[in-house]
């Protein structure tokens, strides 16, 4: 993020030197009109059942917005759905996996997901959905040092710790809505099935229906959310950030109280934090 804020700070220096009319209240209510349809488009996906994504254009957002703005949200879904489709086609999907495999917090998973990729590539979505449900959670609970049952007041309390608002735009509130209301929505036997990818309702085995393309994509992509803002990881108090396979993290792990735990999304973050990199790991 202060990398993206640096860059941002550097263009509008350029462009204020190039068009002098950069300050204008014109092109402020432009930009203004901009940031409020990245806004909306987020939460209009986290609303439709779909993992807000950060990597979309402005031209891709606009149909989706007029669509909700008209109220017409079969229309809506439609356009985010075939937005996903095409940008996690299978060589979309192999880029994302090829990230996961440099994610040093998912060393001990990447067989699973591996097979969760081959799956999903090969069609085959009533085994994807089921397999990487349950790793977000395992990711969580390992990461974070959890200790018992795990609740989800937990899942929801961690979440909150790697998507604490920092991300700007209404993303981090995005994925927690999605999270909060469609994956851990509300599910007993016997009533309605929610329309959409409820853990409870597939790993409970009420719903039979889970098995294709979308609800697939659905869950690798928020897996892949969460993954990504595994960084580097420090303690409150402590003075270097480390990689989460370092000795010395380790040690530390057994002696310090789990919820001084803080995980960075980037290294930039934990030094702005005040930390240093570790000499032993040599994050980044
Ligand atoms: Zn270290």
């Amino acid at each position: 993020m202060a990398r993206v804020l640096d860059a941002l700070a550097e263009q509008e220096a350029a462009w204020q030197a190039r068009f002098p009319d950069f300050n204008s209240p014109e092109v402020a209510s432009r930009l203004q009109r901009t940031v409020e349809r990245v806004q909306k488009y987020r939460l209009v996906c986290a609303l439709l059942g779909w993992p807000p994504r950060g990597d979309v254009t402005p031209k891709e957002i606009l149909p989706v917005v007029a669509a909700s703005d008209a109220q017409d949200f079969e229309q809506a879904y439609q356009r985010v759905e075939t937005l996903f489709f095409s940008r996690f086609d299978t060589e979309g999907v192999l880029r994302l996996f090829a990230c996961w495999e440099r994610n040093p917090w998912l060393q001990a998973r990447l067989p699973i997901l591996r097979q969760v990729v081959e799956a999903h590539t090969g069609g085959l979505y009533y085994l994807t959905v089921p397999a990487i449900l349950p790793q977000l959670e395992g990711l969580l609970a390992d990461a974070f040092g959890h200790q018992g049952r795990l609740h989800e007041k937990d899942l929801l309390g961690y979440l909150e710790r790697l998507f604490d608002g920092t991300e700007e735009l209404a993303f981090d509130d995005a994925v927690r809505a999605f999270y909060a209301t469609t994956v851990l929505g509300k599910f007993t036997h016997g009533t309605p099935l929610p329309r959409a990818l409820s853990r409870h309702a597939v790993l409970h085995g009420a719903d039979t229906e889970y098995g294709t393309l979308a609800y697939s994509l659905k869950a690798l992509l928020l897996f892949d959310l969460v993954q990504d803002r595994f960084g580097v990881a420090s303690y409150a108090g402590g003075r270097c950030y480390h990689l989460p396979t370092c000795p010395v993290f380790q040690r530390e792990r057994r002696t310090r109280r789990a919820d001084r735990l803080v995980i960075h999304w980037l290294a930039e973050l934990a030094r702005k934090d005040g930390k240093r990199p570790c000499k032993r790991c040599l994050p980044e």
